[in-house]
């Protein structure tokens, strides 16, 4: 990975304005916060540049707009959340660039706080219009990105402004990208990747990029069932894409030329019913799966045999739960192997790096989130990476 600036290097910040992009694009209910993590996420970052006396402007989106202001979606809606969070005040600005920008900057005091209007009003931030961030960069000195989680996209917010004024990665970014590189920049080997999850579709170029990179796949969650009936397996009434079996044979070949080692489960458990605890329920071998059955987690036999993998990796990074976690007992590998790993890299023999909306959902549930070394809460920044995709807000930053 190229370099990147960070806090650290910044001089005397001092009165000077600091444009910053924070991910503050929260669940609501009500036009009342409902999660406050990102938030947490950002706060670190703009109560260091607050201390340091900068004057800290916020920047994010909120919803999808579509370029127009939308009462609903205008972030003056968050300002309690960050003022309670930040435990500072925060001035509510409704424009993004010119005048009305420029006043309440010379309102703020030095190490002042205020939450521009959401960037997605503005046609110009998704076009990344070169006009509107000249009209953004015009009232700043420089420019922090803390919003990894928009990294994925070439905005005026995350990606333009970081080629007119200086850039710095924010503290969470920093977290983040210093993570990734950890997981799957330069590992230390052997490297152990989980990918589950319903949907082979979904996490097609995840798995392309992974077979050439790590030492063992480990493959759970519904995509399993589309390998093992690659693999001549009769799933029964298990969610398996049929049309995709040419595709996961493919992958298991370049997995076999490159070294990669793919581990499919050799139990399962299954149940002719998609509810929590089923009186079909039963665990089986794969070749056992009766046609009126489903697969819906990984047996706890493969869990074992799985966990003994991890203990010889030096490196874990999973996306996709093993099952369908949601519904007891089908949490059981998803819960067990994650103690494994968390175990491990409590002892200090494996990093693990996770992300993922259900992934991280799943950690949670099994309380061992704590104990990996990174969970990455970006969504579809985190995939994109996991697909070796360059993400633009990162590259602009790495210049
Ligand atoms: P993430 O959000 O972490 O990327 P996905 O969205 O790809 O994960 O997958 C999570 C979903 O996959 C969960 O809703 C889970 O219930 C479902 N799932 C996992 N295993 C199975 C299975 N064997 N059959 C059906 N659904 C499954
Ligand atoms: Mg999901």
């Amino acid at each position: 990975m190229t370099t990147f600036k960070t806090l650290d290097d910044l001089g005397d910040v001092a009165g000077k304005v600091a444009l910053v992009r924070v991910d503050l694009n929260l669940p609501m209910q009500d036009g009342a916060v409902t999660d406050d993590t990102r938030v947490r996420a950002a706060a670190p970052t703009i109560l260091e540049l607050a201390s340091k006396g900068a004057k800290v402007l916020l920047l994010a989106h909120f919803g999808r707009p579509k370029g127009e202001r939308v009462s609903t979606q205008s972030l003056s809606m968050v300002v309690d959340c960050l003022q309670s969070v930040l435990g500072h005040e925060v001035m509510f600005v409704p424009e993004i660039a010119g005048p009305v920008v420029a006043q309440s900057i010379g309102i703020l005091g030095n190490g002042g706080i205020a939450v521009l209007e959401n960037t997605r009003f503005w046609k110009g931030e998704e076009k990344n219009d070169p006009e509107l961030v000249q009209a953004i960069a015009a009232n700043g000195d420089f420019y922090v990105n803390d919003a990894f989680s928009a990294a994925h996209r070439a905005h005026a917010s995350t990606e333009g402004l970081a080629h007119v004024l200086p850039a710095y990665a924010g503290r969470s970014m920093q977290a983040e990208l210093e993570a990734l590189e950890k997981a799957l920049g330069k590992p230390v080997k052997p490297v152990a990747a989980v990918v589950g999850g319903a949907k082979v579709s979904s996490k097609l170029d995840v798995l392309k990029h992974l077979v050439n990179l790590v030492d063992h796949l480990i493959i759970g969650g519904g995509m399993a069932n589309t390998f093992l009936a690659a693999r001549g397996v009769d799933v029964g009434k298990s969610l398996c894409e049929h049309d995709l079996t040419g595709t996961a044979e493919t992958i298991l070949d370049t997995a076999d030329a490159s070294g990669c080692t793919v581990h499919l489960p050799y139990d399962v458990v299954v149940s002719k019913e998609f509810a929590a605890n089923p009186p079909s329920l039963r665990a089986c071998n794969v070749h056992e799966v009766a046609a009126d059955e489903m697969i819906l987690d990984v047996g706890p036999q493969a869990v074992e045999a799985l966990g003994d993998v991890l203990k010889t990796c030096r490196t874990l990074v999973w996306n996709g739960p093993m099952g369908a976690f949601e519904m007891v007992p089908f949490d059981a590998a998803t819960v067990g192997l994650a103690r494994i790993a968390a175990a491990l890299t409590k002892e200090g023999s494996l990093v693990s790096v996770a992300g993922g909306g259900d992934t991280v959902a799943a950690l949670n549930h099994a309380g061992v989130a704590e104990d990996f070394s990174y969970i990455s809460t970006a969504g579809g920044a985190f995939l994109e990476w996991m697909e070796g995709k360059e993400l633009p807000g990162v590259v602009a930053l790495q210049r």
